[in-house]
């Protein structure tokens, strides 16, 4: 069986250093708000090439931290592609802000910049760009049209850890990032983790007072914050696990160029990097018209695969409200993607297998 992702294989090989660093948490019987998250959140900036970072507790907190920080609210819009992750519109709608969905680019799948101008309107006051399945947004023309129109910009780089564009990384290209380290991101904890990343200190000085319950020092509240702090424990994993990520994501791009050379089957549509560095290969996203049967077919092949996403937000029920809306293109992504097993534990023999039996599909 070629799992989609091993998780169990993917984190013991840092077992005995992780093991090393929870023991020590465990010896200083401090676990919250310490010296391991200045650690990661350091080392995380860093990694980023930005000046900020600050650990919280999990992706969607980072993002409705950022909208919250930025002082966003009720009547104000947000852009956002259409095809993204639910979480990406509902830290928009958790703000009271509105969520105003852009079809992706068919051939990257992430926002189509072409066609943000036409959804500002007078309220829009921010431009949401998702790194999606990997792949870094060509942010050239979004910066130009958010400084044409005045508006922030603001980075979902959960899935996109590493990714570069135009030599800076995911996180740097942005008012301020989003990441998430749930366990099967290409950073992941071991259990919820998230962070911020920025070069504004205002904004994260916000923003560790806003997930501390507003507290800039102990029981004094400047904000009305919440609680969403990063565990000692994750940020101490984390911090073990950030100095391989280079070579992780160098083994994902590996598997992924293989599998673009040897997949020849023509009814399925390959995935494109716009540039090699831009692409970290979170997933391994292909296309085909008869996604049901090839998902099935695959199964029956001992291959477990897994689709991002089967439903488009717009229609999801707790967005009834834009169920007559169309999205024709974002509608025939969620049709036909499917993802296959990709990680930086997969062994060459199963990116072969994967391979032949993908080819020997009829
Ligand atoms: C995983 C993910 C999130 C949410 O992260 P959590 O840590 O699960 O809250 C947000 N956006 C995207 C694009 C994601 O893939």
């Amino acid at each position: 069986m070629i799992k989609f992702l091993d998780l169990r294989k993917v984190n013991n090989r840092f077992r005995k250093e992780m093991g090393e660093r929870i023991a020590h948490i465990l010896d200083k019987g401090w676990y919250l708000q310490g010296e391991e998250n200045e650690k990661f959140a350091q080392h995380f900036a860093e990694y980023c090439g930005a000046k900020y970072a600050w650990g919280v507790a999990n992706g969607l907190d980072a993002l409705r931290l950022i909208i919250k920080a930025s002082g966003l609210g009720a009547g104000d819009e947000i852009i956002v592609p259409a095809n993204t992750y639910i979480a990406t519109i509902l830290a928009i709608s958790d703000n009271g802000c509105t969520p105003v969905l852009v079809e992706p680019d068919i051939n990257t799948y992430t926002i189509d910049p072409d066609l943000i101008e036409e959804a500002i309107t007078p309220r829009t006051k921010a431009i949401m760009v998702v790194h999606l399945y990997g792949q870094a947004v060509p942010m050239e023309k979004i910066w130009a049209i958010a400084e044409k129109h005045h508006l922030k910009v603001f980075e979902d780089a959960a899935q996109g850890h590493g990714a570069l564009y135009q030599n800076k990384r995911t996180g740097n290209l942005s008012d301020a990032a989003a990441f998430s380290f749930y366990p099967g991101k290409n950073l992941g904890a071991l259990g919820d983790a998230g962070a911020v990343v920025s070069n504004d200190k205002d904004l994260i000085d916000r923003i560790k007072a806003l997930a501390n319950y507003g507290s800039d020092r102990k029981y004094h509240h400047i904000y009305k914050g919440l609680n969403s702090r990063l565990d000692e424990i994750q940020a101490a994993v984390l911090d073990v696990k950030l100095p391989h990520l280079d070579e992780d994501n160098a083994r994902r791009r590996e598997i992924a160029r293989h599998y673009r050379e040897h997949i020849t089957n023509p009814r399925i549509i390959l995935p494109q990097a716009y540039d090699e560095q831009a692409h970290v290969w979170h997933v391994f996203v292909v296309r085909t018209q008869e996604r049901g049967r090839f998902q099935q077919y695959l199964a029956d092949n001992d291959i477990q695969t897994l689709i991002h996403y089967p439903t488009p937000p717009h229609h999801q029920e707790a967005y009834r409200e834009w169920a007559q809306h169309s999205y024709p293109i974002t509608e025939e992504i969620h049709r036909t993607v499917l993802s296959l097993p990709i990680s930086p534990v997969m062994t060459d023999d199963e990116v072969q297998r994967v391979e032949q039996i993908v080819n020997a599909w009829k």
